[in-house]
C-alpha cells in the first residue's frame, strides 16, 4: 500500500511528494525544498519514519520542482530521472534562478531518462509513466492503478490547468494531453498536482472551466 506524504515548499508553494510503502522504501517526486528549514522538514520526516529513499523522479524541470534535487541526491546517494525533452528546461534553470532569489541553486545531473510506458518500481509498489506535454515539453505523470491515483505535476489542477506561457509551453498541446491521457482514466482517480490540493478526474471533467 502506497502512502503519500505531501510537503509544500518554496515561494511557489510547490508540492513535493514522498511515496513509500510497508517495505520502508520511498521515492521522492519533484523535490522543491530550498532553504534549510524545508530541507530539514523533509529529511526529518524520512528519518523519523525510518524510510529509505531509493530514487528521485520528476514530472518536469521548472525551477520550483528541482530546487532540492542536487542536495538530496548527495545525501542519500540516489539517482535522479527525468524525461529527455525536459533536460533543456532543467539546464535553463541556472540561468534564471538568481532572478528569483535562488542564488544557491545547484544543477543536478540526470542519471536516467524516463519514457512513456516506463514502470517506476520501488518496495512492493510501482507507477506507470504517461507523457503529458504542454506545460513543459517533457512533462510526464505517474499513475498507480492499484490505488487509483496520479502524480500529475503542473498539468491539471483543481478547477485549473498548468500555465503555457513559459518556454516550451503550448496551450493546445496541454488541453489534448489532459483530454487524451488523463480524462480517459476512471472518474474516481485522485490527482495529486504540483500545486494546490488534490482533485479527482471526475470532478475536473465536470467542473474544470477549461473543459466546459
Ligand atoms: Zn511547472
Ligand atoms: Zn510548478
Amino acid at each position: 500500500m502506497v502512502q503519500i506524504q505531501t510537503f509544500v515548499f518554496n515561494p511557489f508553494s510547490e508540492n513535493t511528494y514522498l511515496l513509500y510503502d510497508e517495505t520502508g522504501e520511498t521515492i521522492i517526486i519533484d523535490p522543491g525544498c530550498y532553504d534549510s528549514s524545508e530541507y530539514n522538514e523533509l529529511t526529518d520526516f524520512i528519518a523519523k519514519k525510518g524510510l529509505k529513499p531509493v530514487q528521485i523522479i520528476n514530472t518536469h524541470a521548472h525551477i520550483d520542482h528541482v530546487l532540492g534535487i542536487a542536495v538530496l541526491k548527495r545525501k542519500y546517494n540516489i539517482p535522479f530521472s527525468l524525461h529527455k525533452l525536459d533536460e533543456p528546461v532543467l539546464k535553463a534553470v541556472v540561468t534564471y534562478a538568481p532572478n528569483y532569489g535562488f542564488n544557491q541553486f545547484e544543477e543536478p545531473a540526470v542519471d536516467h531518462f524516463i519514457n512513456e510506458g516506463d514502470v517506476i518500481k520501488w518496495g512492493n509498489s510501482s507507477l506507470t509513466t504517461i507523457f503529458v506535454p504542454g506545460h513543459a515539453p517533457g512533462h510526464i505523470a505517474f499513475i498507480n492503478d492499484e490505488q487509483g491515483f496520479v502524480i500529475g505535476g503542473d498539468v491539471l489542477f483543481r478547477m485549473s490547468i498548468g500555465r503555457t506561457d513559459l518556454p516550451g509551453g503550448d496551450h493546445n498541446t496541454l488541453l489534448s494531453s489532459i483530454r487524451n491521457k488523463l480524462f480517459i482514466l476512471p472518474d474516481s482517480y485522485t490527482v495529486y498536482a504540483g500545486h494546490m490540493e488534490p482533485t479527482t478526474i471526475g470532478f475536473e471533467k465536470k467542473n474544470n472551466p477549461f473543459f466546459k
